[in-house]
């Protein structure tokens, strides 16, 4: 049977983020942005209400649900501000998700607690200054030294690495070679370790009440025990993860997507030219159309690539394709709405011009719009030459 309605459940877990979303979020959000300052009020407001806890079992802190859940708060958070969204999407999706999946059971005591409620945030830094596309290309190194890791190198635009309650951030190094192959692991690296520094936020196009920083690695000493899985699997480790988070963000992308359509559909009722509402005008008409469709379709995917995920079925390809189509449905839908609102669209003031500069990156974080197509084609089984 084929069924995209929600159950009660989500339903209800939708409504209620929905509400918090236009009570909490929307009224004030626009000043951190413009201040560029991270929102610990409503972040802690998120961890109350058990969003960072959502995909987890309650047997480790967790709400006991699943991830199409995480989707959906995902969803109706940036259908109101992708700041917000992005900071619950990589606390749990980068930075505790990992731990709960692969962490031993000390690892998964000693920071899961934090994370799952929110009351820590946890950051994963794979991408370098030198590339993220091609992942394998790690050159942060990390050395064994008797029960120790020595870590050396450096991480670029690493989410939630730098906030007052960030508590940890897991890189990947090179820590060998097999088969003339460079073996890449994942370790943890507890906040405030000495050698690991923390630079100052970016200044950012969008995402800007985010936080997004470099870290840079120097003789960095950590317990050898902070290995998260086996060694050499960091790689594999990060791939897996990243096909979850492009569900995720496939997610936040049809919130924003949807976010333009439901502020269009409010000011083309009430602007006036020529001495009608616009939105008697067939051209905005069907511009705003055209910006419902995309997000109904781009919806239908990630729904899609979630149900496959939770059935255990391959679901590489689907997540590919929900990221690939939803961040560009996001990025027309905030093209076609800052032109809906003509000059006031390109003033800060009105959500539009958020969504504006935050729909960019949305085609290039957690693997770019060419990636994507990419592992598209891989799957369908077209091979480049030198593979
Ligand atoms: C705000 C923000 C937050 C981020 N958060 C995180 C985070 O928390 N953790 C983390 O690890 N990373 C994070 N990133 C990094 C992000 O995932 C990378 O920027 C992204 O994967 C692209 O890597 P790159 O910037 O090195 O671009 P590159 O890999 O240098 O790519 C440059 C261009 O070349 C294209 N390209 C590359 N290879 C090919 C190819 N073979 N064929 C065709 N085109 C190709 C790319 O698609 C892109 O258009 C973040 C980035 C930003 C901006």
């Amino acid at each position: 049977m084929i069924d995209f309605r929600l159950e009660e459940e989500h339903e209800a877990l939708r409504k209620t983020v929905q509400e918090f979303a236009r009570e909490e979020i929307a009224p004030v959000i626009g000043d951190y942005y413009e201040r560029c300052e991270f929102p610990y009020e409503i972040v802690a407001k998120m961890g109350q209400m058990g969003l960072f806890g959502l995909p987890f079992p309650e047997s480790v802190g967790g709400m006991g649900g699943d991830y199409f859940t995480l989707c959906l708060a995902l969803e109706e958070l940036a259908r109101v501000d992708s700041s917000v969204a992005i900071t619950l999407e990589a606390g749990v999706s980068l930075g505790a998700m990992p731990i709960y999946r692969f962490g031993t059971p000390a690892q998964q005591q000693e920071w899961l607690p934090s994370l799952v409620t929110g009351a820590a945030l946890g950051a994963f830094g794979l991408t370098e200054p030198g590339g993220g596309s091609d992942a394998g290309a790690t050159r942060t190194t990390a050395r064994r030294d008797g029960d120790t890791w020595v870590i050396n190198g450096t991480k670029a635009f690493i989410t939630n690495s730098g906030t007052d309650i960030t508590r940890l951030v897991t890189v990947t190094a090179v820590t060998g070679e097999r088969d003339g192959r460079k073996q890449i692991s994942a370790i943890i690296v507890p906040s405030g370790t000495p050698g690991f520094t923390v630079s100052k936020k970016y200044s950012k196009v969008g995402w800007s009440a985010s936080d997004t920083r470099e870290l840079s690695f120097a003789d960095c000493v950590v317990p050898a025990s902070n290995l998260l899985g086996d060694e050499g699997r960091g790689y594999a480790q990060f791939l897996s993860t990243l096909d979850e988070g492009r569900v995720a963000i496939s997610a936040l992308s049809v919130g924003l997507a949807q976010g333009c359509v439901d502020e269009c559909v409010r000011y083309v009722g009430e602007r006036e030219a020529f001495g009608h509402k616009i939105g008697e005008y067939q051209a905005i008409q069907f511009k705003i159309a055209d910006m419902e469709a995309r997000t109904h379709v781009a919806r239908l995917a990630y729904y899609d690539a979630a149900s496959r995920m939770l059935r255990n079925q391959p679901f590489k390809r689907q997540a590919a394709i929900a990221k690939l189509i939803s961040s560009e449905a996001a990025m027309d839908n905030a093209r076609d709405a800052t032109q809906i609102f003509g000059g006031y669209g390109f003033m800060n003031e009105f959500p539009v011009g958020r969504f504006y500069r935050d729909a960019k990156i949305l085609e290039i974080g957690e693997g770019t719009s060419e990636v994507q197509r990419m592992l598209i084609a891989r799957d369908l089984g077209l091979s480049r030459p030198w593979q």
